[in-house]
């Protein structure tokens, strides 16, 4: 057998069973998909201002032109408001509240653990190793049947760094539950996306979002990709309109215009270099992780000084100084070359001054 069937055996992750015999909301615009004359089905204001109709529930014209971007089949995409609407979904789906819970590894994003807290999902944190690299051996030691989902974000937030390959390997091979992979970074990134291993593991999510690279933080959309299964049940359990015709309509037109993303991205990747390089030889700071992001985490003497004095010259930066194994780190988006350049002046003289 070839390595397609590596996971077939291993029971799938179940959602509550309350999702299980949902019956979701048939809207008008799903019970008729096709092209009339009239609609007179949905209670719609007939006066045409472009924007009187509902959506298409499942944006699918969107979905076909990701479909082609991503290699994806449009049957494994899902859309929502943002990927935090698909991180509040999949604890819906998957976690019966007061009784399952989920992995994270800190530091990573706060938005699993707020959504875990608000559907009242134990979370278990199992930190990263020093150099931001996951626990795999420690990961699998504190799986059990009440462990529905594994959150994997890399690159990581705030970290910056990608997780090793082989370590998110054996986690799809191994942990029972949901491996999500958040890949919200994943354009500043060198590798290809976990979304080609779909076939292969049932159980694998994948996030992504028009909030960084895109440069569409503003419409809210982020897509999911995993197994049809997956997919119909967020499908299930969304608002019925979840992305609004603006957003679809924003994000068609950025997926027409697909090489001025990359144009961005690239000058951001080289203007990623060029601010490690140079906030390397400041006095003050201490270490420049690596990042596959858009985005460095610095630790620096005094976090909170250099936070406060860069926020009085107009710039606003993260502290991350109280996250596990961030102490004394800031968090830099990068940002254009005439920001960045700002942030390097405001940090030199500031520097010099202080000496
Ligand atoms: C920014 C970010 C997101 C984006 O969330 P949206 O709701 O799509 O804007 C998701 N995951 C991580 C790790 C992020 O840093």
């Amino acid at each position: 057998m070839g390595e397609e069937s590596k996971k077939e055996d291993t029971s799938l992750v179940l959602p509550r069973p309350s999702i299980a015999a949902l019956r979701p909301y048939s809207s008008a615009r799903d019970e008729f998909t096709g092209q009339a004359e009239v609609y007179l089905d949905a209670n719609e204001n007939p006066f045409d201002n472009g924007k009187n109709r509902y959506p298409d529930p499942l944006a699918r014209a969107v979905k076909e032109r990701l479909s082609d971007l991503k290699g994806v089949p449009v049957a494994n995409i899902m859309l929502g408001n943002g990927s935090d609407e698909v991180i509040d979904l999949l604890f819906r789906i998957f976690c019966e509240p007061g009784r399952d819970q989920v992995i994270t590894l800190p530091p990573t994003y706060g938005m699993y653990r707020v959504s875990a807290d608000i559907n009242q999902v134990e979370v278990v944190e199992v930190p990263l190793l020093p150099g931001f690299q996951p626990n795999v051996d420690a990961i699998l030691a504190q799986a059990s049947h009440r462990t529905k989902i594994l959150w994997l974000c890399t690159p990581n937030n705030p970290s910056g760094n990608d997780f090793a390959a082989t370590d998110v390997r054996r986690l799809l091979d191994e942990f029972p539950g949901l491996v999500v992979i958040d890949e919200a970074y994943i354009d500043f990134a060198t590798r290809d996306s976990y979304a080609k291993l779909l076939a292969q593991y049932p159980n694998l999510v994948v996030l992504q979002t028009f909030s960084k690279a895109w440069g569409l933080a503003g419409i809210r959309l982020g897509m999911a990709f995993a197994a049809e299964r997956i997919i119909g049940l967020l499908n299930a359990v969304k608002p019925p309109y979840n992305v609004n015709q603006l957003t679809q309509r924003a994000a068609l037109e950025a997926l027409d215009h697909h090489q001025q993303q990359q144009r961005q991205v690239s000058e951001i990747r080289q203007e990623r270099l060029r601010m490690s390089k140079a906030l390397q030889d400041l006095p003050f700071v201490q270490e420049v992780y690596p990042s596959a992001a858009n985005f460095l985490l610095v630790q620096v003497e005094q976090p909170r000084y250099w936070y406060n004095y860069l926020m009085e010259q107009g710039i606003i930066v993260r502290d991350r100084s109280t996250q596990y194994l961030c102490a004394g780190c800031l968090r830099f988006t990068v940002g254009t070359v005439a920001e960045n350049d700002r942030l390097l002046a405001a940090l030199t003289t500031a520097n010099s001054s202080v000496a």
